[in-house]
């Protein structure tokens, strides 16, 4: 703008010159050609007085001026001239001038010399003897004047375009600083030209729109943010060259990517089924895969976006399907091993029937397989009762509600019940603490402790001894059951809580173990949203300590 305002200023500048030189010497030039005129008829008016009153010698008296004087008769006869010999000019009567003389008493002339830089003014008078006085004088023409000026013209022009350059800079900058200095951010405050307000105003507007636009942009990412943040699935945006151009903070977890590598995540992790599914999708088509990183498992579906009719790139997203395929093998696991557990003690109950079938088992052997029979279907029996607990606590379907449950009053009506098996080993019961009220389901509750307590008798030591502590902080209600039984290798201490894992299989068996106890405790814990601590020392005891978070 300040180039074009400039560049206008000198040309305008430069024309105005151009055209006011030629105006001016045009005019000039008129001007002086009338003067001319005036001055040769009145010059003509005395010279013919004199040559009237004193003889055509007179006009020897100009031989030497700037004027030609001619006297010419009316028979067009050149009778005397101050510049040529009167022999040598021809007949005059066809001159312009003479005719208009010789036919109105006065005649003009302008004739132009061969190369049109000088001109000859005429002016012919008719005198009263009938004779014409020819009074001619020699101009220069326009062009001539022009082109003897075109020096100084020049000088002239060159000052008044370097003046011109300057000012039309500085006027320029001028015109152009209050724009510049233009408050665009507070576009009503500034009123550098009355014909920018409605310039200004419309910015205003605009600006207000904008304001609105991204404001309600930044809200709308924001809460697309807030929506993709809080996805615990992965979530991508790629464009058709496989560029990342959004994710969420699942997607970099999942993948196992840290921030930095964002930009290349997809080629950091190469997997091939994600980069074709991603491929698939870039063609147009939908696309389901799974993605295995390590020891994780992800389900991979990625859709084609669309503008147009046209592919610009692909959404994908991540889902961990990690836990669900762990249940699902747990679950086939259950099965199986529920399928073994049934199976062993219905085969012994199967084969002592069989014998006694026969009809010739004597009556002893026949007590022996029938007490034998009731073991295993005790066995039976209680392990059918906790696949049933522990099913429901899986399922979370034990429709009962929240209560306020003491955990003393629960742990002493347990204790008491479990005494008399205790006191056949010469186990003692201690209970420790006080009331403590816990909020949750009394049956399940019961459930977990007395399957501990029953545990520290079971895998105790005769005359042994198990504390049951209750303990109660500002954050947390803990129960304990501590034994001084055999203790659990460190090794196993871990998976003690696996569902029918045993340390010692045919040890549990005998002693009437399913090997779902501990399972049963963690499940209900996990209810109670309670964790499990577990110390142990081989031959030394056992320590397991439920925490419930208040
Ligand atoms: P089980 O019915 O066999 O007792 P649990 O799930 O209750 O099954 O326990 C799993 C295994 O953990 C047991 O077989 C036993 O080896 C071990 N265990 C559980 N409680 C104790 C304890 N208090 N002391 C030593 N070992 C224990």
């Amino acid at each position: 703008m300040n180039k074009k305002i400039f560049r206008s200023s000198v040309l305008v500048a430069t024309l105005v010159l151009l055209s006011s030189i030629v105006l001016i010497m045009g005019i000039l030039f008129q001007y002086f050609e009338m003067q001319i005129q005036n001055e040769l008829e009145s010059e003509a008016g005395y010279i013919a007085y004199a040559v009237e009153n004193q003889g055509a010698e007179y006009i020897s008296n100009f031989t030497n001026s700037n004027k030609r004087i001619t006297l010419i008769a009316s028979n067009g006869a050149v009778l005397a001239d101050t510049s040529a010999d009167t022999s040598e000019l021809d007949d005059h009567s066809n001159r312009e001038e003479v005719v208009g003389a010789l036919k109105s008493g006065k005649g003009t002339s302008i004739r132009y010399s061969n190369t049109l830089a000088e001109k000859t003014v005429y002016f012919a008078l008719k005198m009263n003897d009938g004779n014409i006085l020819r009074v001619s004088t020699t101009q220069y023409t326009v062009a001539a004047i022009i082109m003897s000026l075109i020096q100084p013209m020049l000088i002239v022009l060159v000052i008044a375009f370097v003046l011109s350059f300057v000012l039309s800079q500085k006027i320029s900058k001028s015109i152009i600083r209050p724009i510049n200095e233009l408050d665009l951010d507070n576009p009503s405050n500034n009123e550098p030209y009355d014909e920018l307000a409605p310039l200004m105003t419309k910015i205003a507007k605009q600006k207000k729109t904008i304001e609105r636009q991204i404001k309600e942009a930044e809200k709308k990412q924001e809460e697309f943010r807030l929506i993709t943040e809080n996805m615990k699935e992965g979530f991508i945006v790629v464009d058709r060259q496989i560029n990342p151009l959004t994710y969420n903070r699942s997607a970099l977890k999942l993948l196992g990517i840290s921030k930095e590598q964002a930009g290349d995540m997809l080629t950091t992790n190469n997997d091939s089924n994600l980069v074709s599914a991603i491929e698939k999708a870039l063609g147009g088509e939908r696309e389901k895969s799974d993605l295995t990183l390590g020891d994780s498992h992800y389900r991979l579906i990625v859709n084609p976006v669309l503008q147009d009719d046209e592919v610009i790139g692909a959404v994908i997203i991540i889902i961990d399907v990690t836990e669900s395929l762990q249940r699902e093998q747990l679950r086939r696991e259950f099965t199986s091993n529920v399928s073994h557990e049934l199976k062993t003690p219905l085969t012994s109950i199967s084969g002592f029937a069989e014998i006694m079938k026969a009809g010739n088992t004597p009556a002893s052997v026949v007590t022996d397989f029938s007490s034998s029979i009731y073991d295993e279907a005790q066995r039976l029996i209680n392990l059918v009762n906790d696949i049933i607990k522990i099913s429901e606590l899986d399922e979370k379907s034990v429709q009962t509600e929240s209560e306020e449950v003491d955990l003393y009053t629960l742990s002493a009506d347990i204790i008491n019940r479990l005494t008399p098996i205790a006191d056949r080993q010469g186990i003692t019961f201690n209970l420790i603490g006080e009331s403590t009220i816990v909020t949750g389901t009394e049956k399940i509750l019961e459930e977990m402790i007395y399957n501990l307590c029953d545990n520290a008798i079971k895998y105790n030591k005769p005359d042994g001894t198990i504390d049951v502590i209750l303990t109660e902080s500002n954050r947390y209600m803990k129960l304990t059951v501590r034994d001084t039984g055999i203790g659990i290798p460190q090794s196993e201490q871990e998976r003690v809580f696996e569902r029918f894992y045993r340390v010692d299989k045919s040890h549990s068996k005998e002693i009437g173990g399913t090997g779902l106890g501990l399972s049963i405790v963690k499940h209900a814990a996990i209810y109670h949203n309670a964790e499990i601590e577990l110390k142990s020392t081989l031959n030394i005891g056992t320590s397991i300590t439920v925490i419930f978070k208040k």
